[in-house]
């Protein structure tokens, strides 16, 4: 490809110099143009228009800048399936691929007619390790929100996986469906497979505009709702469990190498003998109903008991979706029936994971406890500070864990049940969050 370049470069550059040489000669020894001076001026004339030609038909879209169409769903929500960019392949003869740039790379080398878009993530030299949706740069967190959702394939890059010397590692912000460095058969893109940097979209016309800025402008908006104070608060909440516990393990923590089980079994009540995962989702339910009414949004991390939701990935939910804090609704158990009471968990300022969060989730534990023990009768059994919970680990907003009483004590069991009381329990929480808000 580069030879042909050249080839043609130089016959362009023949056909241009030579002629004007003999016409500077010819200005010299006469005044008037003859015959045959004016046919050679219109030859030249004609060449230079070739030559334009050539240059607009043949190098501008082989070296400049071509149009691609996207074929498939893998960039979306950045690229739609059939839009029209235009590449640019001329930045990249004189600087590098930079993270983030979108870019198109024959995966199978240049003499394979499929080309792929898609976003590079990892640069050359660089160590690169993806944790469920987690993506670790050089053992860093790398900040990005490009994905459409929750990653649940790391692939190749599930241990550390150091980039060669000339090799990118990228993704498509689709992550479930795209084919990308994660896959062998992709695997690291080398820089002499990479085309060009995808630069404009021209097509569709109500999408016209340049793809960076379009990036800048969604992460704009997306810190825009997370600044607007105006709108109402959202809260996640996340009903702890779920029909069936899921014994596979996830790290406790970003970057953890301790791992627990992704959901565990939960409790069951004594005497009812209704298990934890039902109760908590009949409170969290009416939980939501609760807030609704007083003007908040709710986001449910499960509305059912059949699903297959790790505590990690409920936190990461809960940090999409823009919520203002996250609370999670459990039960708990004793070897011992004569326990009871309820109590809330919360980060440590130490916990190297969530440390930061833990005075406003203190204050949330705190507020939501004390009314809710205030509105149910169940006797308080205070806060408590837990740095070993995934799912509180993980979440990037304010948490707390409510355990509303011992599903293990028959009586707090059996009180638990009953549909006044779980009208109390969430008016209860729902006046605890009122008060973290100032309502
Ligand atoms: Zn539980």
């Amino acid at each position: 490809m580069m030879e042909q370049n050249q080839d043609q470069t130089n016959e362009v550059e023949q056909e241009e110099n030579c002629p004007v040489e003999e016409n500077t000669q010819d200005k010299d020894n006469t005044k008037k143009p003859s015959r045959a001076q004016r046919i050679r001026s219109a030859i030249f004339e004609l060449l230079v228009y070739v030559a334009i030609i050539v240059v607009c038909v043949m190098v501008v879209p082989r070296y400049v800048i071509q149009r691609t169409i996207v074929d498939g769903t893998s960039m979306e929500a950045t690229l739609q399936d059939q839009d029209n960019l235009l590449v640019d392949k001329l930045s990249y003869r004189f600087s590098d691929p930079k993270r983030f740039d979108v870019i198109v790379f024959y995966p199978y080398g240049r003499e394979n007619e499929d080309y792929y878009i898609k976003r590079v993530i990892g640069l050359p030299g660089e160590t690169i390790q993806i944790v469920g949706d987690t993506i670790y740069i050089d053992g860093k967190v790398l900040k990005e929100s490009y994905g459409k959702d929750a990653m649940t394939e790391s692939g190749i890059a599930s241990e550390p996986l150091k980039l060669g010397k000339d090799e990118y590692f990228v993704l498509g912000d689709n992550r479930e469906v795209s084919e990308d460095s994660r896959y062998e058969e992709v695997g690291p893109v080398s820089r002499d497979k990479i085309e060009g940097r995808a630069v404009l979209r021209i097509y569709p016309l109500n999408k016209f505009g340049t793809l960076r800025s379009q990036g800048n402008k969604a992460k704009a908006a997306e810190r825009s709702s997370d600044a607007d104070t105006d709108d109402a608060k959202v809260v996640a909440i996340d009903a702890g469990h779920q029909s069936r516990g899921n014994s596979s393990t996830e790290p406790v923590g970003p970057g953890s190498s301790v791992r627990k089980a992704k959901v565990a079994g939960g409790a069951t009540g004594v005497s009812s003998h209704v298990p934890e995962y039902k109760i908590n989702l009949s409170v969290a339910k009416k939980l939501r109903k609760e807030l609704e009414l007083r003007g908040y949004k709710v986001v449910m991390i499960r509305t059912k008991n059949n699903v297959n939701i790790s505590n990690k990935q409920r936190a990461q939910i809960a940090n999409k979706s823009g919520a203002d804090i996250y609370v999670r609704i459990h039960a708990d158990s004793s070897a011992s029936s004569s326990v009871r009471g309820a109590s809330a968990l919360y980060p440590s300022t130490k916990n190297r994971y969530v440390g930061k969060l833990s005075a406003k989730s203190k204050k949330l534990s705190q507020y939501m406890l004390n009314s809710y023990c205030k509105k149910t009768g169940i006797r308080s059994r205070g806060l408590s500070l837990r740095d070993d919970l995934t799912g509180t680990n993980w979440s990037k907003i304010p948490v707390t864990l409510i355990e509303m009483g011992f599903l293990s004590n028959p009586t707090e069991d059996r009180y638990m049940q009953k549909k006044s009381t779980q009208n109390k329990m969430a008016k209860g929480m729902a006046d605890g969050i009122d008060k973290y808000f100032n309502r």
